[in-house]
């Protein structure tokens, strides 16, 4: 384990970065400071007994409003790793160009010891607190969910903030990753692990990526381990495998790992494990219960995405994946990271690799403010014009157009094509920024020229708002 904080690790990276900027000490010494942090104790009666819950929201950096970042619920949860992770959240809001400054949350709970209802208490009364004093807000501070939470929750906040903000017009902005139908947007849950497989895809397009991590050939078949599967790890594992034809190798969940070389059916998988709470008998791979000792096999791509710091300086020189993605915050630790560049690993860093959720959360946003779903008034429209454009073909060619391709344009266009086209390009278009930054200031690895990136931009919105 690395004796450092998440926050303390990732300014460590960002000082590595500064050195390619022209940012003055002083503006990174605030660029690197935490602005706020509120801590606070609620008491919530349940099973006959007053219990007190310890909870954080920290707001790393204002230079942009609203700020932006999840919200965690874990018995580890502790002030430095929210400090940490909401410095994450800075710099990954400016990589990826959403408007916003960064963020995090957390409440120390087990959410497997709370029935349902006794969770929503919980959560209702930790957002109460957060709402009265503008740490939820929609133009203010807007959570989302992170490890722990999810839409369920999401939506337990936003209807908190309605019922003590009634009138705001703009109140289901306040929080995103909200469910359909209660001002959620298609393609939220999976943004994450969708956005894994996009800058996957963005990574084996360029062939000198390919040939830096020592890869033979394209995407197919390669042998891919995951650690941590939930939200995200179940649903990049799921894309690589059904559209990629990726072999999921290895799956390593808390409870024990589940191996199997020829690859693992996600699917079966994720049903075996929601269902036992473990891999253990489950037909798809051998059953592993050390599944830590298991990030050091030889894979193709290890996609470590449950927790900070399993990379570590104890077991960073064993580690023998050609390219590691970053689907959680901060797996590798600063001195890991040293290890790994040196041994010639390729990583695509947590402030790049897992910026699919903050790019859906921002559709969303921009959704509840429009108070329209994005295709609405076009899609008519554009259907009478491709029916026309059919009609005039058919008439020029005196052919009639295949159905396959007719049906393609009859069908028009649907908000879940519009927020995926989104994600893809803005994550993709992120990706080539700071691959290009990489190369053109000779830059010696992806972490470093994300974070010179991000410092960049964030430094001029500090300048030009004199500061
Ligand atoms: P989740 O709670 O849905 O899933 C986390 C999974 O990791 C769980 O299945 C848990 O059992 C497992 N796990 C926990 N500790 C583990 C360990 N030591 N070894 C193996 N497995 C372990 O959480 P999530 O939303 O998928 O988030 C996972 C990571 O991705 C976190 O670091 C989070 O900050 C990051 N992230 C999440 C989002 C999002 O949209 N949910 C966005 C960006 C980043």
């Amino acid at each position: 384990m690395s004796n450092q904080s998440l926050l303390e690790s990732t300014n460590k990276l960002v000082d590595k970065a500064l050195k390619y900027t022209n940012i003055s000490e002083d503006l990174a010494y605030r660029i690197k400071s935490p602005n706020a942090t509120y801590s606070i104790n609620f008491g919530v009666k349940l099973r006959g007994k007053l219990h007190t819950f310890q909870g954080w929201r920290c707001v790393h950096s204002e230079h942009l409003e609203p700020v932006k970042g999840g919200i965690r619920y874990s018995p580890e949860a502790n002030l430095a790793e929210v400090e940490g992770l909401a410095a994450l959240m800075t710099y990954k809001n400016a990589i990826v160009e959403v408007p916003y400054g960064g963020s995090k949350g957390a409440l120390r709970v087990n959410p497997h010891e709370w029935e349902v209802h006794e969770l929503e208490r919980i959560t209702r009364r930790f957002a109460q607190e957060l709402i009265k004093r503008d740490m939820i807000d929609p133009a203010r501070n807007v959570p989302a969910p992170d490890m722990g939470t999810g839409t369920r929750e999401m939506a337990w906040i936003a209807d908190e903030y309605r019922i003590m903000n009634p009138a705001d017009i703009n109140g289901r902005a306040c929080v995103t990753g909200k469910p359909l139908g209660k001002g959620g947007i298609a393609g939220r849950v999976e943004a994450t692990g969708r956005g894994i497989q996009y800058i996957i895809r963005e990574f084996f397009s360029n062939p000198e990526d390919i040939k830096k991590a020592n890869f033979k050939g394209g995407l197919e078949g390669k042998k891919v381990a995951v650690q941590g599967f939930g939200n995200v790890g179940y649903h990049a594992s799921k894309f690589l495998q059904e559209e990629d034809a990726c072999k999921i190798v290895a799956v390593l969940e808390h409870t024990g790992a589940l191996v199997n070389p020829d690859g693992i059916n996600v699917e079966k998988a994720k049903q075996y494990l929601s269902k036992h709470g473990s891999f253990e008998g489950c037909e798809q791979g051998k059953f592993i219960k050390d599944s830590a000792s298991l990030l050091t096999e030889k894979y193709d791509i290890l996609i470590p995405a449950a927790v900070e710091d399993v990379i570590n300086s104890s077991n960073a020189e064993n580690i023998k994946a050609n390219l590691i993605v970053e689907a959680a915050n901060g797996p590798i630790s600063f001195e890991a990271d040293e290890i790994l560049n040196k041994n010639g690993v390729i990583i695509i860093p947590d402030i790049l690799a897992n910026s699919g959720g903050v790019i859906v959360s921002y559709f969303e946003w921009v959704r509840n403010l429009r108070h329209i779903r994005f295709g609405r008034l076009e899609k008519r429209r554009n259907l009478e014009q491709m029916k026309t454009l059919i009609d005039a073909v058919e008439t020029m060619t005196g052919k009639t157009m295949p159905e396959k391709f007719k049906n393609q344009f009859a069908n028009g266009v649907e908000e879940i094509d519009l927020i995926r086209s989104g994600l893809d390009d803005m994550i993709c278009d992120a990706y080539r920024k700071v691959r290009e930054a990489m190369i053109e200031h000779n830059i010696p690895d992806l972490r470093t020229a994300a974070f010179k990136t991000a410092l960049d931009k964030i430094a001029i919105s500090y300048e030009t708002i004199g500061l």
